[in-house]
């Protein structure tokens, strides 16, 4: 019989993106090893890599180059997630900031670009024009 470590193992590397997505699925909340066992997966460094390609190896929420996580901006194709529309690189101080809520990505202000219609959801800061140099 395998141990445990050995079927996180077997799974992470053949489960599928649709396997993933059922597994992934299955209960409400997720376990959390069986996330942490994705984001270790063959599935998931392929979709990593190809997200970080996509947004040349940059920061899409202040550019920055080095290194960088893939954040999911939906978990709602959780395990077979759409590279182009559900992941994002973000440098560590970017990626706290977008969980907290406090930052705007590249593509989001590229929406709001081309589509004058989005809501404004946050009332903005007025500059103190005073100390403005
Ligand atoms: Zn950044
Ligand atoms: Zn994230």
């Amino acid at each position: 019989m395998n141990s445990f470590k050995e079927q996180v193992r077997l799974l992470q590397n053949q489960a599928t993106a649709k396997d993933w997505r059922r597994l992934l699925t299955l209960r409400y909340p997720t376990p959390r090893w069986l996330y942490t066992a994705y984001l270790g997966s063959l599935t998931w460094k392929e979709k990593r890599a190809k997200r970080l390609e996509f947004d040349d190896h940059k920061c899409q929420g202040c550019t920055l180059m080095g290194f960088l996580d893939v954040h999911h901006k939906t978990y709602k194709n959780i395990g077979d997630e759409n590279v182009a529309e559900d992941l994002v690189s973000l440098c560590r101080n970017c990626h706290k900031a977008t969980h907290a809520g406090e930052t705007l990505l590249l593509d989001e202000i590229a929406a709001i670009i081309r589509d004058d219609s989005v809501a404004v959801q946050i009332p903005p800061t007025v500059p103190d024009y005073a100390t403005l140099k």
